[in-house]
């Protein structure tokens, strides 16, 4: 939150009273030589009231000669109340100028909507909006763009698909299952596998199960062993497309490494997230998703954002080649338990 410095000041010495000097000195204002009564400000001396005025800082909105009392705010100044409100920002929901704002996103907003519930798309506050039944919020422009329709979900799961594969030359044969869930069903899938972490917030996850069944042939002389592969790809409803993609670009990078790098299996957690946030910001760069990369760089989470940073810091920046051959050298049993900062 910023607080802009707010001093009500009052001009002293305004309009001195006359004073008599032995040696009349020049008007500070228009340079003549002072003859009988004057005014005086600080140590100078005005042969008018006009000269004087003339001297006077103005309004920083209106023009005004700032006289009397006025108001000064990040160094500018102003002759009223009126005169300040005109220039400070506005809440973007109830356009109230704001002498204290908290800024969100590079938004600005009053104390009053700074609390109030956030977009699930946008993350802001918002004036018109609605629930979602699993207790997010949408806010009106942004319910006109996610994501709630299976099939516009297929359209860019399949585009997800095909963008790891132009990143990676990378695509398993047997296509996961996408499901779209509310936060409450994501939250119970996730928590099975890992800490409840503040604030982090996921929109996708990858489940894979694999059934081995041995059975014998029917002649009685061996047995065939048969493995079931089950693929599942959970995705959070009402995410905008551009957040759609990304997080199906790192899910699709769990099956990656789940198909082509068996050996990868038991990657400690910070190392499998970072992989595919790394990736997943391949994309970001390539589609320009300025707020998507922001969010992956800049995530505080220990599993999520130090494992994207270790691989960001070792590899730079868009290095598939760099981190194949990494995920291929690795021993995982070998990398720590977490991540290296
Ligand atoms: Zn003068
Ligand atoms: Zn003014
Ligand atoms: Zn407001
Ligand atoms: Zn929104
Ligand atoms: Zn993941």
């Amino acid at each position: 939150m910023k607080r802009p410095a707010l001093v009500v000041l009052a001009l002293l010495a305004l309009f001195a009273s006359a004073a008599v000097v032995q040696a009349a000195p020049n008007c500070s204002a228009c340079a003549k030589a002072i003859k009988g009564r004057y005014i005086t400000s600080g140590n100078k001396a005005y042969c008018s009231q006009t000269c004087f005025v003339a001297t006077l800082d103005e309004c920083n909105h209106c023009g005004n000669k700032l006289k009397g009392r006025y108001i000064t705010s990040e160094k500018k100044k102003f002759c009223s109340d009126a005169c300040l409100e005109s220039i400070l920002p506005q809440c973007e929901v109830c356009e109230k100028p704001l002498m204290r704002r908290h800024t969100i996103k590079g938004h600005v907003f009053c104390d009053l909507h700074a609390e109030s519930p956030r977009c699930t798309a946008c993350q802001l506050p918002f004036l018109r909006g609605g629930e979602l039944p699993d207790l997010r919020y949408v806010c009106e422009t942004c319910n006109e763009i996610v994501i709630y329709d299976i099939e516009k979900a297929m359209k860019l799961f399949r585009l997800a698909r095909r963008e790891l594969y132009q990143i990676t030359a990378r695509k398993s044969r047997q296509v996961p299952k996408l499901k779209l869930v509310g936060r409450d069903r994501l939250n119970q899938l996730t928590n099975l596998r890992m800490d409840q972490q503040d604030g982090l917030q996921l929109n996708g996850f990858y489940h894979r199960t694999e059934t081995t069944r041995t059975s014998r042939n029917s002649f009685g002389t061996g047995t065939t062993t048969a493995t079931k592969v089950e693929k599942t790809i959970y995705m959070l409803y009402a995410l905008s497309p551009d957040t759609f993609l990304t997080t199906g670009v790192h899910e699709f990078t769990h099956d990656m490494i789940a198909e082509f790098f068996p050996h990868l299996d038991d990657l400690p957690l910070w190392a499998a997230e970072g992989i595919c946030q790394y990736v997943a910001v391949i994309l970001c760069r390539k589609r320009d998703f300025a707020e998507q990369l922001e969010s992956i760089q800049t995530s505080p989470d220990t599993i999520y954002g130090d494992g994207y940073r270790y691989f960001e810091k070792k590899l730079g920046p868009n290095n598939w080649s760099g981190l194949l051959q990494w995920m291929k050298r690795t021993d995982p049993k070998k990398l720590p338990a977490a991540a290296p900062r």
